[in-house]
């Protein structure tokens, strides 16, 4: 470790809360799909800041917009209108392609999640599905419907009435679906468990029970969202429509802002004072996420993302070592044969690229959605050599 790497070390431990393990790099600047650290390293960034900067770094349509933005007006609270907010809740109707879309914003993926558990409580009902492995955010409400126990327990007792059922499984959700429920909450592919897809009907069959008894079913798209899979939200492959789609991470296009878009009578269950946000919804979040559709649409990124996609779990499933390789678009699970992980990913950070591993045999990639394919093709070249390299146990 560097010097200067050592003394923000220190710095951070004697500051900032131990929440976090311990980071090991300090990045200072990026440009694109590349980040660079305190000692000048340059990373090839497969994380994006959690599927998040979905243009990368320092785009310039994004940083024209958030300059222009905060020159002329930063904030106005929900007292005021502002036009980036209407633009913004009116881009996404166009999106999700419901006129009887109404947006919520908020500042984060748990705030759009608690809005949506709010939102539920009008309907008189109290009873929430959720699956287990699923991941929703910290706060109390987000954590209660978490389907992750370990990150649940030490707050004991959350929000009453979740049950968790197992992801994928549309019996268990009949079983657990009654007509106390209020919502059912579900995300189109797992991100923080590993980037699992679910068999293929799943979210048309719990659209299906949500219909039949009553319940809102809520989307998730937090991660999946924003042309991350290739498509807007991450559940258009099943030609579904639920009642509430949440968002967050890329949307902000690196910006703290997150969603909650309500359908149908859904749309229509809050009233003034039921719900609120001071800085959801600001003129600079909602100017950079107007920018970042504005290039989505205006470059075709989706259509580029399928492409990557392709190629990625063509070749990368053919490293040795590697079991499968699965997602959709840029948010992939690399599934290795032995859980080596989070060796290889501390491989590839001295190699210069930025993955994670969620669980201790899979890799998750979610760069920027505009990555370069001769970084991801130069990628799949070290990757392999670091595979080759490396002890499989
Ligand atoms: C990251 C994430 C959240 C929580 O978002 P925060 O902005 O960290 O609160 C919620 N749901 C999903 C699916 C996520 O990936």
């Amino acid at each position: 470790m560097s010097k200067k790497q050592d003394k923000f070390s220190t710095d951070w431990e004697s500051s900032v809360q131990g929440n976090y393990g311990l980071p090991s790099i300090t990045l200072v600047r990026g440009k694109g799909s590349i980040a660079i650290d305190s000692d000048g390293q340059k990373y090839v960034d497969l994380l994006s800041g959690i599927a998040t900067n979905i243009l990368g770094h320092a785009h310039p349509s994004i940083v024209k917009a958030i300059r222009k933005q905060v020159g002329v007006l930063g904030h106005v609270s929900n007292f005021y209108m502002h036009p980036g907010v209407i633009e913004l809740a009116q881009k996404l109707q166009s999106l999700v392609g419901d006129e009887s879309a109404r947006t919520f914003f908020c500042n984060s993926g748990a705030e759009a999640n608690e809005a949506a558990l709010k939102l539920s409580r009008l309907t008189g009902r109290t009873g929430i599905v959720a699956t287990q492995g699923a991941f929703h955010g910290r706060t109390m409400g987000a954590l209660a419907m978490t389907g992750q126990p370990s990150k649940r327990e030490p707050f004991l007792p959350l929000v009453p009435s979740v049950t968790h059922v197992r992801y994928g499984s549309l019996s268990a959700m009949k079983r657990a679906i009654t007509r106390k429920t209020a919502m059912v909450l579900v995300e189109p592919i797992l991100g923080e468990a590993g980037v699992v897809v679910p068999p293929s009907g799943y979210l048309s069959g719990i659209r299906e029970m949500c219909t039949h008894s009553g319940a809102l079913m809520v989307v998730d798209a937090v991660q999946t969202g924003m042309g991350r899979t290739g498509q807007w939200f991450g559940f258009e492959h099943e030609g579904i429509v639920p009642d509430v789609i949440t968002l967050a991470k890329g949307i902000g296009g690196g910006l703290p802002l997150g969603a909650m878009i309500a359908l149908g009578g859904a749309s229509q269950l809050f009233q003034p004072g039921d719900h609120g946000s001071t800085f959801g919804g600001n003129p600079i979040a909602c100017a950079s996420a107007l920018a970042v559709i504005k290039v989505l649409e205006k470059d075709d990124v989706l259509l580029k993302v399928q492409s990557d996609e392709i190629f990625l779990k063509n070749s990368l499933s053919q490293i040795v070592g590697v079991k499968e390789v699965r997602g959709r678009g840029l948010l992939l699970g690399v599934v290795l044969q032995s859980k080596i992980a989070i060796e290889v990913r501390t491989e590839l950070q001295s190699a210069g690229y930025l993955v994670n591993a969620p669980t201790g045999n899979i890799l998750r990639i979610a760069p920027a959605l505009n990555i370069k394919r001769a970084y991801l093709e130069k990628f799949v070249q070290d990757f392999e050599a670091i595979m080759n390299r490396v002890d499989h146990g």
